[in-house]
């Protein structure tokens, strides 16, 4: 249920509100707009069905929501959701990038390679210490010593870090380093991951599931809204299809799609969708032209001797060609690169 409140209702109306939730164990996520305060009610749905909202002071209406998600939902919040990461917004007009290597390997990459991306144009770096990986065998990232590495690197450039957390046992201590959670495509329905980084106070980039739909990436991203970290950017990273000339597809249709259905930022990973540094220019620009909030890339400074993904990372000569190939676009849009001063 979705309790939109009238232009002048007080404060009192709304504390009324939360008040008579909680009589039938229900909860009020509050989102303040620009001229509305809209309550959404979260709980047993007869239950709070039942009470006589728009007979309270200060209801203008009562609306139920009927999608399995609500809080991420349009209909809960109009406007765009901007996420404001160190002074940096991400969302609305705005459009990021987010760079770095597949993995940390060790210093000297990860900062050389925040240095190069920053120069470009990079606004945040990114890096796996913890890699979630299809073989067992292969390199599984160097754990607290590399997010140690991208903190050096933070420190050097000032760009703030995106990691991935794997596991619900280490959300304390990649919390303690990342400036973005980041929840990988193979978690995406790991729910107890998604409410433990809902409890959290950092910004979450959540990726889209190889196998799964637009709507199941929602109710994930409702899984943390829900806890009380309403900080969610989701990420197309490409879905299995039968094609076989890329990795994965990357569904461009999903960023208007992800944009009419929810307020959430989106941004597009073409690294990751493609598999082939090839195909990471002209995917990004058909991102941005399909209403992406930003970009996220994979950039080695020798991606022939990378350890993880080097097939799809850019050499940094080549993420720049890009970078400059992009701000044009970007120009023509009308659009904003957000870039770390
Ligand atoms: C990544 O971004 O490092 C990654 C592993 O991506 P995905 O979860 O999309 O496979
Ligand atoms: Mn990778």
């Amino acid at each position: 249920m979705m309790i939109v409140m009238k232009k002048g209702a007080t404060q009192q109306d709304i504390d009324h509100i939360v008040k008579k939730l909680e009589t039938v164990g229900a909860k009020a996520h509050i989102s303040k707009g620009k001229y509305k305060t809209i309550i959404g009610a979260i709980g047993d749905r007869e239950a709070i069905i039942k009470l006589p909202f728009e007979a309270f002071p200060g209801v203008e209406t009562a609306i139920p929501i009927l999608k399995p998600y609500k809080l991420v939902s349009r209909e809960f919040k109009e406007e765009d959701s901007v996420i404001s990461i160190e002074g940096l917004e991400i969302g609305g007009d705005n459009f990021t990038v987010i760079a770095g290597p597949c993995s940390v390997e060790n210093e000297e990459q990860i900062i050389n390679t925040a240095i190069k991306v920053k120069e470009y144009g990079a606004a945040l770096l990114r890096g796996g210490a913890f890699k979630p990986r299809t073989s067992p065998y292969s390199f599984q990232g160097l754990g607290e010593e590399g997010l140690k590495m991208l903190a050096l690197a933070r420190d050097e450039t000032g760009l703030p870090i995106v990691t991935e957390v794997l596991d619900v046992r280490d959300t304390e201590l990649v919390t303690e380093y990342a400036d973005v959670l980041q929840i990988g495509a193979r978690n995406m329905q790991n729910f107890l991951l998604l409410s433990e980084a809902g409890k959290t106070n950092k910004p979450v980039l959540l990726k889209r599931g190889f196998s799964c739909t637009i709507e199941e990436l929602l109710m994930a991203a409702e899984y943390i809204v829900k806890e009380g970290n309403s900080q969610v950017i989701l990420c197309e990273r490409g879905i299995r299809t039968f094609e076989s000339a890329t990795r994965n597809t990357f569904d461009i249709s999903a960023i208007p799609i992800i944009k009419n259905l929810s307020h959430l930022p989106v941004i597009g990973d073409p690294s990751h969708s493609s598999g082939h540094k090839e195909l990471i220019k002209p995917i990004s620009l058909a991102a941005l032209a399909a209403g992406a909030h930003g970009v996220m890339i994979e950039v080695h400074p020798n991606p022939e001797e990378a350890l993880c993904d080097g097939p799809q990372s850019l050499h940094p000569d080549e993420f720049m060609e890009m970078m400059a190939e992009l701000e044009s676009v970007l120009k023509a849009l009308n659009k904003n690169l957000v870039r770390i001063k």
